[in-house]
């Protein structure tokens, strides 16, 4: 019986020998904070992405933040959203003193509908954060058409899609700004942290001094501080926990993939209809898979946290929930969202439960986890 097997969580990270030695290193090696593993770990991944600047920091929200600043985006400034993703994406734009502006998203890919993006424009927009959710991509080509004929700034929040790709090209190799998380779940980690692709190296000195209190140095002693910074480096610690993930990059998006491919063929053709619930997109080129998320039939056999509950009490498998619609948060509630305001988000805030999803898991955990689903959606 399912239930006697040992947990099997939504998420978990792996981290392999070499990077537990590599990091024992760093430790012995007297300098912990930013130095030569943070500069290794960003001209790697500047490589990975076509030789683009890469700046770390020590999340991926803070990272979001740098580049709303970076793009000069403040008080009076709207910047569009989606109401799905980590509240970090909407909290970083009233952090910088701008206005977030939502719009609904497509019920079949569950990311930001730029449909309603172009209706959602005002003299005042000066910016997107599109998501990227489960690390599938939005229409990148629609995307940067809408920014380049309305003059947008765009901070792409690809927390979840390191590794994911768009009609062959990286995501990260192309458009403005991209922002991405290395927090314990993603698909690399280095425990926290977070990576920013930018336009030139004007941009990338910026963001050391966003990151480092605003500091320049020059010479032996010389220092001046010109624009307000924050502390938010990373380590060396942390780079060098990069660095061994990224060495598997490759490894892990098509272990990923083989995974959703696995839960399609175990879900089979007749699941949607015989259950009501909805699959993802199969995405196979495009999505890095973070996540696999199905939306539960409305008025189904069985409440969200009871489908959860009994995932988890009856066959000891766990799961997560991505997102809450973020503008029906108190917080934001007091600016004056509320329910209605953006239907399809708000169902799929309320029906989405996300099934496990990591590199360590094997075809056995998926076809333990479908026949789970199965037996308690259909009837
Ligand atoms: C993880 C995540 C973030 C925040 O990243 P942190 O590194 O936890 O700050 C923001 N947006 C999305 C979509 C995420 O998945």
């Amino acid at each position: 019986m399912s239930a006697d097997l040992p947990f099997l969580p939504f998420s978990r990270p792996t981290i392999d020998e070499a990077t537990i030695t590599a990091v024992g290193e760093v430790l012995r090696s007297g300098w912990i904070t930013s130095g030569p593993k943070v500069a290794a770990f960003e001209a790697q991944m500047s490589e990975y992405f076509g030789g683009r600047p890469v700046r770390t920091f020590n999340s991926g929200t803070c990272t979001m933040e740098i580049a709303l600043r970076i793009a000069g985006i403040g008080p009076g400034d709207e910047v569009i959203t989606t109401p799905i993703s980590w509240v970090a994406t909407a909290n970083v734009i009233i952090e910088v003193g701008a206005t977030p502006v939502f719009a609904d998203i497509d019920p079949v890919t569950r990311n930001l509908d730029l449909d309603k993006v172009e209706a959602a424009i005002t003299p005042r927009t000066k910016a997107i954060i599109p998501v990227y959710l489960s690390g599938l991509p939005v229409d990148m080509d629609r995307l940067y058409a809408i920014a380049k004929k309305h003059n947008l700034r765009v901070v792409e929040d690809a927390a979840q899609a390191f590794g994911s790709e768009w009609k062959g090209q990286r995501i990260g190799a192309f458009g403005d700004f991209i922002s991405f998380s290395f927090q314990a779940n993603k698909n690399i980690t280095t425990g926290e942290g977070g990576a920013l692709v930018l336009n030139n190296l004007e941009e990338a000195r910026l963001a050391e001094k966003y990151r480092l209190q605003g500091v320049t140095r020059s010479g032996v002693d010389g220092i001046d501080v010109d624009v307000l910074g924050g502390k938010y480096n990373m380590s060396d610690i942390m780079a060098a926990i990069g660095l061994g993930q990224f060495a598997n990059i490759e490894k892990i998006t098509a272990h990923r993939r083989a995974l959703a491919r696995r839960y399609y063929e175990a879900f089979g053709p007749d699941f949607e209809a015989q259950s009501g619930a909805q699959l993802p997109l199969q995405a196979f080129d495009s999505s890095n898979y973070h996540l696999f998320q199905i939306i539960l039939p409305d008025n189904g056999p069985t409440t969200r946290a009871d489908f959860m509950n009994a995932l988890k009490d009856r066959f000891n498998v766990g799961t997560g929930y991505h997102y809450a619609p973020i503008h029906l948060f108190t917080m934001y509630r007091e600016r004056g969202f509320k329910e209605g305001m953006f239907p399809v988000a708000e169902k799929i805030g309320r029906l989405t439960v996300t099934l496990p999803m990591f590199y360590a898991m094997t075809s056995a955990d998926v076809d333990r986890t479908v026949a789970a689903v199965k037996a308690i959606l259909i009837k």
